[in-house]
C-alpha cells in the first residue's frame, strides 16, 4: 500500500457475525467506515455498519456494489468463497491476500502449506475410498481422525478412530458425506494453544502472547493467559506463527491454532486467515486489541504493541449462558461484550467476557 487510507474512507468486510461487528467497532474507533456484506438479514454486523449489502458471496451485483463503495476489502469469516475474494480483487486491495483464504480452506492443502514452510504438523494423508481410510489407520497404529477437507468448524464434520478394524471402517468414508477427506494422525496433546499475530503491508510483525485454550463439545469455551507453557513452547509457537505470515505475504491478523506436545514441542492444528475468538481477551488486557491491529494492517497503517498489561480469562457465553450477563456484570474487572443477537438458540455464540485475573 502506498499510504494509509484516510479517516472517512470505506473498509468493506465480507462477513457480518461477531467478528464483523467487532472489526467495525474498532473501524469506527480510527475513523473508518464500514460496508458489511452478508446472506444473512439479521447479521450482527449489520447494526453498527454504514451500509450493509444483505447479498450471496457470488452475487455479482451486490460484490460490485461492495467495490464501488470501499478502498479496501477485508473478510471476518473463512468460508468466504475464494472466487469472491479473487474477483473483488480485481478492483480493489483486498487482505489478507486471497491466496491465504485458498490455503486456509481445505484442510489437505493447508498442511501441504505448512509443511513446506518447515512447519510441523500431524502426520496426515488424503482419503477418497475405505482401502485409503484403512491404509492410513494402520500407518498410524489405529489412531487417527478423519475430517472433511472443507467446511468443517467447531469439531464438525470429523470423527475419531482409535482402531483400523473393518467394522469401524465399514461405511466410515460414505457416512462424511461424499466429500473429499483427510485423515490426521490422533495427537497425544498435553494441551492446547493458539496465538494471534498480524502482519503488517510493510512487512511487519506483531504476535501476541500465546493463549491456552478448553473446548465443550467441541466449541471454544476458555482462554486463559498467560498460557501454562515454557518459554521455549511459546518461543516455538511465535516462529510458526511468524513463518506462516511471511510465508503467505500476508496482510492482517491471522489466528493459529497448535497441539502442545509431552516434550514441549508443538504442532500446527489449524490455521485461521482473521480475527478469531481465541484473540478476543486482547481487547481486555492489551492497548491494541486483536480487532484494532487487523483495522491497522489492512489500512496500512502501523501496527500496534502486543503487549499484555494483565493477565486475564475469556470465556464464551454460549447459548443460555447469556443469561448470566447481570450477575457477570456486577464483578469488578470484567469486560463484558454481547453480540446483539436477539434470538438465544443452544450453541449459539452470543458473547463472551474477559476476567482481568491479575495486575
Ligand atoms: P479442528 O476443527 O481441527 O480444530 O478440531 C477440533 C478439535 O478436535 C481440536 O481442538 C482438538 O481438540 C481435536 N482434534 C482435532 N484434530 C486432532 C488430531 N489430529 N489429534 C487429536 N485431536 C484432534
Amino acid at each position: 500500500m502506498d499510504k494509509p487510507l484516510s479517516p472517512g474512507a470505506t473498509i468493506g468486510i465480507l462477513g457480518g457475525g461477531q467478528l464483523g461487528r467487532m472489526l467495525a467497532m474498532a473501524a469506527a474507533r480510527l475513523g473508518y467506515r464500514v460496508a458489511i456484506l452478508d446472506p444473512a438479514a439479521d447479521s450482527p454486523a449489520a447494526q453498527l455498519a454504514d451500509t450493509f449489502i444483505n447479498a450471496a458471496y457470488d452475487d455479482a451485483a451486490a460484490l460490485g456494489r461492495l467495490a464501488d463503495l470501499c478502498d479496501v476489502v477485508t473478510y471476518e469469516f473463512e468460508n468466504v468463497p475464494v472466487a469472491t475474494a479473487r474477483l473483488l480483487a480485481e478492483r480493489r486491495l483486498v487482505f489478507p491476500p486471497p491466496e491465504a483464504l485458498e490455503t486456509a480452506q481445505d484442510r489437505l492443502t493447508e498442511k501441504i502449506f505448512l509443511n513446506a514452510a518447515g512447519i510441523s504438523t500431524a502426520a496426515f494423508l488424503s482419503v477418497d475410498s475405505e482401502d485409503d481410510l484403512a491404509r492410513g489407520l494402520r500407518s498410524f497404529s489405529g489412531n487417527g481422525v478423519l475430517k472433511t477437507r472443507r467446511m468443517g468448524y467447531d469439531g464438525k464434520g470429523q470423527r475419531v478412530f482409535r482402531s483400523a478394524a473393518p467394522a469401524d471402517i465399514a461405511g466410515a468414508v460414505a457416512a462424511m458425506g461424499g466429500v473429499p477427506l483427510i485423515l490426521e494422525a490422533l495427537v497425544p496433546f498435553t494441551k492446547e494453544v493458539s496465538v494471534i499475530a498480524a502482519r503488517g503491508s510493510d512487512g511487519a510483525v506483531a504476535v501476541y502472547d500465546p493463549v491456552e485454550n478448553e473446548h465443550r463439545n467441541g466449541i471454544l469455551h476458555r482462554s486463559s493467559v498467560p498460557a501454562a507453557i515454557t518459554p521455549q513452547t511459546a518461543q516455538a509457537v511465535r516462529e510458526a506463527a511468524s513463518g506462516i505470515l511471511n510465508a503467505l505475504s500476508y496482510v492482517g491478523v491471522i489466528g493459529v491454532e497448535f497441539f502442545v506436545l509431552g516434550d514441549g514441542g508443538v504442532l500446527v492444528n489449524e490455521i485461521a486467515p482473521r480475527v478469531h475468538n481465541s484473540g478476543h481477551w486482547t481487547e481486555a488486557a492489551c492497548a491494541i486489541s486483536q480487532f484494532e491491529q487487523h483495522v491497522r494492517a489492512v489500512a496500512g497503517l502501523p501496527l500496534g504493541a502486543t503487549g499484555r498489561h494483565s493477565d486475564c480469562v475469556m470465556e464464551n457465553l454460549i447459548g443460555d449462558d447469556v443469561l448470566r450477563a447481570p450477575d457477570l456484570l456486577r464483578e469488578p474487572d470484567l469486560v463484558l461484550h454481547l453480540y446483539g443477537k436477539p434470538d438465544i438458540r443452544p450453541g449459539r455464540k452470543m458473547g463472551h467476557f474477559t476476567r482481568i485475573t491479575s495486575r
